[in-house]
This record gives C-alpha cells, structure tokens and sequence, in this order.
C-alpha cells in the first residue's frame, strides 16, 4: 500500500489557538483515496523546522503533504523551508504573477507587491491552481522521486486546491480505494457494542472503527475486497440491525429519520423538558421542514410551570419531588393533551453538578413517553457532567420515539441504553 505523511505548519496550531481541521480532512480523504497515512508532525513557521520536517516526512512516507505558511508575508516560511531541504533555488513564475493580479482585479482590491512573493516556487515545482485565494498549491517530485504537495492553511482554499492533488495522485499512482461500510447506531454503549463485535472472525483485510458520540456510536467497516466487507457488514448487521437508524450516510441525524416517519404517518409530537432545558425540542427544530410534525414544546424548569402549564399535581411534587415518575407521566401526558399532539415526550432530571441526594444521585432522569394508547415512562442514571446528562437525555428520549415509530412495540424492544421502565 502507498503511504503518506501530513505535515501542518503554523505557530497558531502550536498554541492551540486553532484546531487543525486541515489535518482530520487531508487524512480522512487520503484514506479513502487508498492511501496508508503512517506519519503526521506539527511544525512551527520555522524555516528550519519546515526543513526538517520535510526530510522527516519522505523519508518515511511515498508522499508528503503540507498545509500552512503559503502566504506572502515573511511569516510564510513554508516554501523557504522546502527550498532549504531540496537544496533548489526559488525560480519566478511568470503565470501565477499573471492569477495574482488577476485575483485582485477581479475583486476591485488594490495589490501590495509582496503578494508577488507567491509566484516564486521552488525549482522543478508545478503550481495547482488555488481559486479561493492568491497562494497557489505547489507539487514537486524530490531527487529521489518521492512527491511532495504544498496547500494552503486556510481550510476553504486547502479544500480547493485538494481537487488537484487528488487528481495527481489517482494519476500517478495504482491506488486501490477501501470499500466502506457505515453504520449510524443509537442507544448500545460503545464498549459493548465493541465487545459483541469482537466476538464475530472477520476476513483479515477488515478493520473496524467506532465513533462514539453523546447522539450515538458510528461504525466504519473497512475493506480490501468487496467479499470480505459484505461478510463484515453482514455478521454485524446480524447483532445491531435493531439500534442502526442510518446506513452510508455519515450526516443523517436521527431526528431526521423520526421527522420522516412523523410526516409520512402525519403524526405529531411535542415536549415537557425540565433538566435539558429545551434541547431535545432544538435538536427536533434542527431539521428543516420540522414544523410538518412539531408542535411544540413547554421548558416547565420550575414546579409552578409542571403545576400551571402541564396540569401536573401538586401534592405528587410534594410527595415524590420533581424528579419522579410520576412527575415525568404527567408531564408528558400534560403536553400531549394540551397541544394536542399524537406523542408527548418529557424529561425531568437532575443533571448537576450540584441537587443531588443518596436517594437521587446526579444524572438521575426520568423520561416519559405518552403515546395514543399508552403512556410509559424510563428511569436512567447518566453519568458524565451536566451537558452530557443533558444530552445523553435528549438522546435517551429521542431514541424512544424512534423505536414506538420503527418498531412499534416499545416496551418488548431490547432496549441497552442503560434505562429500566418503571
Ligand atoms: P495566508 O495567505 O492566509 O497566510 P497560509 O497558507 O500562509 O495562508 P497560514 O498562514 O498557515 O496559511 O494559515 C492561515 C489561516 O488558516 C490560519 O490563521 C487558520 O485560521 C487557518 N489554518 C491554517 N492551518 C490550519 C489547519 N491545519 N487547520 C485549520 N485551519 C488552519
Ligand atoms: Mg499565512
């Protein structure tokens, strides 16, 4: 398999000022292209320390990429330091001089002359057009073969003159693209989710990734042939089928998957958040075109708005606290009849840091879900801080409604969120 090294420049990465994105893009669209990454190294605006990591970068990988330090000003030390580490002059190009003064005419913006710093490019290099910007990409071949790009640091103009260097690439060499599989689960934990996959024998050429996140775990298969990834696919699929709400699709959220089946069924829902505060009704708005199927939703923080506005009882505040099942049944019962909605989904919690009690730990959230012909309600001890509470709340809701709406039986589903009916 061909390799490659990635290579970011700037101060700003170092300091943490800014996250470098650039790196996650360039490795994620290597990959896919069929390239093994093997090496990536962070480098200040340095002349020498370019230099250096230039040498470090051939040498370990085919393939060399940079992104950073193309500009004009003499913090740009990216081609200077290349220069230095290929022992070759600077050469004036005449044709991006000519794309400079054009990208500035066509803007109506007056150029400073050191923006012509741009055209030089070392000895031997072709530039890659940049239409987002004045700094053009740079390609090279080294003494001994090995390829070297040059992009530029700001993401948008790394992406554009990316195009070019995929086009070299697929060129220049025999490459063959991993065939991907992905999966979009909600409600199994990673680790076990990782420990029923790692009981299943895969082809050797398969590997496996998980992504987990507060809204759910992705998982990427990988593969060489295209057998040995529909036997993976396939074995997985056979013990997750019940929690992947998505395929292929890395973007689709599952509130679009719920929105779709509300709008198709022409059917309604609206929410009672007390400790999320109105995010599961944010995550619901979202998605466009929600209004087909939201109602609304009531933020009932205080007692006196479970008591005013959801018609929940008094004396049961009194006797169970807010944080009870019983709360969280008329809540959700509450807002189902108040706006008339097909569904009510509520959520009351504590969520921290501070509010908790041996009885009632931090993290504890009772979720109701009131449906035309049932109402039932699910008690979970989250961990985390209070924006994963939170968040792992309005997941943990979101994922209910999805399971009445896919598969009808809520309370026979082989739930592995954590909750327990009560
Ligand atoms: P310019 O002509 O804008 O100076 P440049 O090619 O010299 O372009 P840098 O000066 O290294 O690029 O970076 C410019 C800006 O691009 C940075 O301030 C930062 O906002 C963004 N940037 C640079 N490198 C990265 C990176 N690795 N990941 C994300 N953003 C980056
Ligand atoms: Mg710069």
């Amino acid at each position: 398999m061909h390799t490659a090294s990635i290579i970011s420049i700037g101060d700003e990465i170092l300091r943490g000022r800014i996250v470098d994105t650039n790196f996650a893009y360039l490795a994620k669209e290597l990959f896919l292209l069929g390239l093994n990454v093997i090496y990536h190294s962070t480098v200040p605006d340095k002349e020498e320390w370019v230099c250096a990591a230039f040498g470090d970068a051939v040498q370990r990988a085919e393939i060399a990429i940079s992104t950073g330090g193309l500009g004009p000003t003499p913090d740009d030390a990216t081609r200077k330091g290349l220069c230095r580490f290929l022992n070759r002059e600077m050469k004036f190009d005449a044709r991006i001089a000519q794309n400079i003064r054009k990208f500035f005419e066509h803007r109506g913006i007056e150029m400073s002359e050191n923006n012509l710093a741009q055209a030089y490019i070392p000895e031997g290099a072709v530039p890659m057009d940049n239409p987002e910007g004045t700094a053009p990409g740079i390609f090279l071949r080294t003494d001994d073969n090995k390829m070297i790009f040059l992009l530029p640091g700001p993401p948008r103009e790394m992406k554009a003159v990316f195009h070019s260097v995929r086009t070299i690439i697929e060129k220049e060499l025999q490459l063959v693209p991993p065939k991907i599989k992905i999966f979009r689960t909600i409600g199994v934990p990673e680790s076990l989710m990782e420990e029923w996959i790692s009981a299943l024998v895969f082809p050797d050429d398969v590997s496996i990734s998980y992504y987990p996140s507060l809204r759910g775990v992705d998982i990427f298969i990988s593969a060489k042939q295209d057998d040995s990834l529909n036997n993976a696919q396939s074995q997985i699929k056979n013990i997750l089928e019940k929690y992947i709400f998505a395929e292929d699709d890395e973007e689709l959220l599952l509130e679009q998957v719920i929105g779709k089946i509300l709008r198709e069924r022409n059917e309604t829902v609206s929410t009672a958040e007390s400790c999320t505060g109105g995010m599961l009704s944010s995550r619901i708005v979202d998605i466009p075109g929600s209004s087909d199927y939201f109602i609304g939703g009531v933020v009932s923080y205080a007692n006196e708005a479970k008591t005013k506005i959801l018609g929940v009882w008094d004396k049961d505040i009194e006797e169970f606290g807010a944080v009870s099942q019983k709360v969280a049944r008329q809540m959700a019962v509450g807002v189902c009849e108040k706006f008339g909605a097909t569904y009510g989904i509520s959520i009351t919690g504590i969520a921290g840091p501070t509010g908790g009690i041996p009885q009632k730990p931090v993290g504890l959230v009772y979720i109701g879900f009131a449906a035309p012909d049932e109402t039932l309600i699910r008690r979970y001890t989250f961990t985390g801080g209070r924006e994963a509470v939170r968040t792992r709340s309005a997941t943990a809701a979101l994922n209910i409604l999805w399971v009445h709406l896919k598969y009808g039986d809520v309370k026979n589903y082989s739930f592995q969120d954590g909750g327990e009916w009560v």
